[in-house]
């Protein structure tokens, strides 16, 4: 996969078909994003959609760093504070979530959270990609759990690190 797949877009030279399929999904997903804040009547603003499409067009996840050098590499030079204000409002409006162990911030790839529950955040250690599984009766357990000793949690989302199956399968192969 093209690690970033708008620039690869916007070559001209990128007449691969796996480019093309690239930004076609890629823009699919900004679509997507844009809805989701249409519907918590927020602003999806311009520098909004760039800071999401780099964090959609990343494999794994992005730290906020990251996205300011990419944007300036594209001609957009920001302050820090407005990536972060940017970052704020889409995790606000659900359509990326934040790695707490990487500091880093992927794509949201689900769009039933509120009928399936809350995911787990699966993280591989080797290639930074992110899978979300819905887990609700976790989270139940946790909040009973913290009932029970009268502990008010905050817990939103949860992570597992581990190994992906393509990087354990590579690992196997070499
Ligand atoms: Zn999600
Ligand atoms: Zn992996």
């Amino acid at each position: 996969m093209a690690k970033d797949m708008t620039r690869a877009a916007k070559t001209k030279s990128a007449g691969a078909k796996g480019d093309a399929d690239a930004s076609v999904i890629l823009a699919d997903i900004v679509d997507r994003a844009r809805s989701a804040f249409e519907e918590r009547n927020l602003r999806f603003t311009q520098l909004r959609e760039q800071v999401f499409a780099e964090i959609a067009a990343t494999r794994g996840s992005i730290g906020a760093y990251e996205i300011l050098e990419r944007l300036s590499d594209k001609g957009t030079r920001l302050a820090p504070i407005s990536v972060y204000r940017s970052i704020d409002a889409l995790i606000e409006a659900g359509v990326i979530h934040r790695l707490e162990s990487k500091n880093s911030y992927f794509a949201c790839r689900r769009h039933e959270h509120g009928r399936k529950g809350r995911p787990i955040f699966m993280s591989c250690e080797q290639c930074g990609g992110v899978v979300e599984v819905p887990a609700q009766p976790i989270f139940d357990q946790v909040a009973e759990l913290a009932t029970s000793v009268d502990f008010t949690p905050k817990v939103k989302f949860m992570e597992v690190s581990g190994t992906c199956a393509d990087c354990r399968d590579k690992a196997k192969k070499d």
